[in-house]
């Protein structure tokens, strides 16, 4: 049994539960969710989502009630995180948006609704490193990641932009992984991600 945490202030709370969950069971681990609204919650987590939303909403609460210290700590101690979307620009480097107090989690730059200037969302086969078979990727108002320092690894492209990253124990997507029945990713950042320091080898149910 292992605890994820997801943060729970605006975007697709129970899609993301229900895709852990999913993960999960492909390894025979069961998982309980918890919502995050307050500190105190994240120390307890394994592994940790940050949905979408609006990022600058996200970022207001995580200072607020100082859960983006603990999730910091949680990063440091090798533990995954997945962050989706808005939750990609809460846990870049830089957002280029003085709104958005980022957490540097992911060694990244971001620029906001880059793709939205074009077209408010889209979906597309992506082919992501890890995966057998394109993940089918919805992008709504999403953002481009502009910049992947030395410690991140690009794991998918969309028209010559990054939008699937990784840096150790966590996971970043432009897209929305948690809006189709598709848990590829959810289970690659979680269960399948060998820089993380979740035991998943040995699972007692
Ligand atoms: N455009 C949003 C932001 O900048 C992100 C959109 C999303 O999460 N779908 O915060």
């Amino acid at each position: 049994m292992i605890q994820a945490g997801v943060v729970a202030v605006q975007g697709d709370v129970s899609e993301h539960a229900a895709a852990i969950r999913r993960a999960g069971e492909s390894h025979s681990i069961s998982v309980e969710i918890v919502e995050i609204r307050q500190s105190g919650v994240v120390p307890d987590c394994d592994v940790l989502l940050l949905p979408g939303g609006e990022s600058t909403a996200i970022s207001r609460l995580l200072d607020r009630e100082g859960i983006d210290a603990e999730i910091q700590a949680h990063v440091e101690a090798g533990k995954p995180v997945l962050a989706t979307c808005a939750g990609l620009i809460v846990a870049a480097r830089d957002a280029k948006d003085d709104r958005v107090e980022t957490l540097d989690i992911i060694d990244v730059t971001v620029d906001r609704n880059a793709f939205g200037r074009q077209i408010d969302s889209f979906e597309a086969p992506l082919d992501v490193d890890g995966l057998d078979e394109p993940f089918p990727a919805v992008f709504i108002r999403a953002p481009v990641i502009d910049a992947a320092g030395e410690d991140a690894t690009v794991l998918a492209q969309w028209e010559d932009n990054p939008v699937a990253v990784q840096d150790g124990a966590v996971v970043a997507t432009a897209f929305h992984p948690e809006l189709t029945p598709d848990s590829r990713i959810h289970d690659l950042a979680f269960f399948a991600n060998q820089n993380n320091n979740v035991d998943t080898a040995v699972s007692i149910d």
